[in-house]
């Protein structure tokens, strides 16, 4: 048995759950969770594989750097970097992150703006977020396809041990101290990007029934 075997097991029981949310299309996305700190150690999706499907070969141990700490063929995800500088930045224990048609979406609606703002919605308290006026914004950043450069814009967003970061017109990241509040915290940002998503197509933010009447 493996010192990190816990670790797997949750995040091979996160992977078959957003599997089965669909977020894993065409081999897209990458899951970390935690094993050491100073120095971070973490379980990383080893890179090219179809993520529906469950196999002892689903993760490796990687260190900060993105290496290998066993003797494996595998290749961690190509975007193990990104994860690395959420272990490294804070004290999160586990990152997500996910191509969806809403997140991607959204990211492009709002890339120029460079952030998109979420409020009166009651789903921030996702984020410990009660107030009434309070709101959430989520930061987009380019994307780049050289990964060192797409970490270099990722960095400066790690400030909490959780957060998120949409990556436009390609993904999100998410973490949190555990994997339970990293997921819950994917599942709300998915939620209210849909949510905004289908506000849109009724042809205005502002536009509301009133009364059974559209104003
Ligand atoms: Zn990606």
């Amino acid at each position: 048995m493996k010192h990190y075997q816990e670790q797997w097991e949750e995040l091979a029981e996160i992977k078959r759950e957003l599997a089965d949310r669909d977020w894993f299309m065409g081999t897209s996305g990458n899951l970390a969770m935690r094993v050491g700190s100073a120095p971070a150690t973490f379980l990383v999706t080893a890179s090219g594989k179809d993520k529906r499907k469950h196999t002892k070969e689903d993760f490796l141990l990687v260190n900060a750097r993105g290496e290998a700490m066993e003797d494996t063929q595998l290749r961690p995800s190509a975007e193990t970097l990104l994860h690395s500088h959420v272990f490294t930045g804070s004290s999160a224990g586990c990152s997500l992150h996910v191509h969806t048609v809403a997140n991607n979406v959204i990211s492009e609606l709002y890339g120029e703006a460079g952030v998109i703002t979420i409020r009166n919605q009651e789903l921030i308290k996702a984020w410990d977020k009660w107030g009434e006026h309070d709101s959430l914004e989520i930061p987009i950043i380019q994307n780049h396809a050289h990964i060192p450069t797409l970490g270099d814009e990722f960095q400066p967003h790690v400030k909490e041990d959780k957060g998120a970061v949409l990556i436009r017109n390609h993904g999100i990241t998410v973490w949190g101290r555990t994997g339970f509040e990293a997921k819950k915290l994917l599942e709300a940002c998915e939620f209210l990007f849909q949510y905004k998503l289908t506000l849109l197509s009724f042809g205005s933010n502002q536009s509301i029934i009133k009364g059974g009447v559209t104003s």
